[in-house]
């Protein structure tokens, strides 16, 4: 198990206050671990760098040098920093101005993605919404099977189709029979594609370009590190991705992912996925993601 920041700050000040008053040179001792904590915990190298001179402003500002508390100073300065980056604003879900509200789920084969549609039903239904689940995936006959068990367990009807249709024409049916029998979001699972391929996302344009989502949630494995980077980036030049949900933050994983992709498209985190079960979905506090972040 890796030393946390605290613990390793406080270690070099201990060292430090035998020589009385720290010098500039000590508090940069300090910063460079407070990078080292930051790409133990995957944060992308740029981003590391750039908040390791925000933090040295702040740190100079509150005139760090004089204080025989640095180490927790500085703490302070980095939660208070990756918190602001993680981002503060409170997003809310955009249901629109008329039912139904589209909400639009991509992302890489084995993200979660599936597994996050569900979850989001449920979270939709205690807010007392009427979704519905729209299979779209026909790339894999399993996936459809997969969203119809999902959507037995959350109560959730799914809208499939196996005749060979696209999956531009079953998001658009299903569009239509969910205004015909009044559910009031429609949660449309797209295919999950193995790596960044020009077909699906094409195909992902298409759908978006038809159904007109209120909400586009990309679905990323907190997992996947730096990976979880150029995936964001690629969803995101293609369509507007509205949220990003990451998953699989209940492993031991540190989050720099979290951080790097939020700073590389500006693109909220709406939600975590915390477990395998339908239940396992929160609300994303940047604050918590924070103190992940520095261990
Ligand atoms: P998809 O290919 O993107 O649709 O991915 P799935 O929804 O099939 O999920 C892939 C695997 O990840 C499954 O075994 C899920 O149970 C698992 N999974 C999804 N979300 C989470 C999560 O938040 N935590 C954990 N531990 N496992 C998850």
């Amino acid at each position: 198990m890796l030393d946390t920041l605290t613990r390793r700050l406080a270690g070099i000040l201990a060292n430090l206050r035998k020589q009385g008053k720290l010098t500039e040179d000590d508090v940069n001792e300090m910063l460079r671990e407070v990078r080292v904590a930051l790409l133990e915990a995957d944060v992308n190298f740029a981003v590391a760098k750039s908040f390791i001179g925000r933090v040295r402003e702040k740190a100079v500002g509150e005139e760090v040098f004089a204080s025989l508390t640095a180490d927790q100073t500085i703490i302070k300065i980095v939660r208070d920093e990756l918190t602001e980056m993680l981002g503060t604003e409170q997003t809310r879900f955009d249901f629109g101005s008329q039912p139904p509200t589209v909400v639009l789920m991509c992302g890489l084969q084995g993200s979660g993605k599936t597994t996050t549609t569900a979850k989001l039903a449920k979270w939709l239904v205690a807010q007392g919404k009427k979704p519905m689940l729209a299979a779209c995936d026909v790339q894999r006959p399993a996936a459809i099977k997969q969203l119809q068990v999902l959507g037995e367990q959350v109560d959730v009807p799914v809208f499939a189709k196996t005749d060979g249709s696209s999956p531009v024409q079953i998001a658009r049916e299903a569009l239509e029979r969910c205004k015909y029998l009044m559910r009031d979001v429609l949660i449309v699972d797209t295919a999950g594609r193995l790596s960044i391929d020009e077909a699906l996302m094409a195909e992902l344009k298409q759908i978006h370009d038809t159904v007109r989502p209120n909400e586009a949630f990309l679905v990323l494995d907190s997992t996947t590190g730096q990976e979880a980077v150029s995936v964001a980036k690629a969803f995101h030049d293609l369509i507007p991705i509205t949220g990003v949900i990451f998953t699989k933050l209940d492993g031991d994983t540190r989050g720099g992912a979290v951080l790097s992709v939020r700073e590389a498209t500006g693109v909220p985190v709406r939600f975590t996925g915390v477990g395998e079960q339908v239940d396992a979905l929160e609300p994303f506090y940047p604050d918590r993601m924070a103190q992940r972040i520095i261990g």
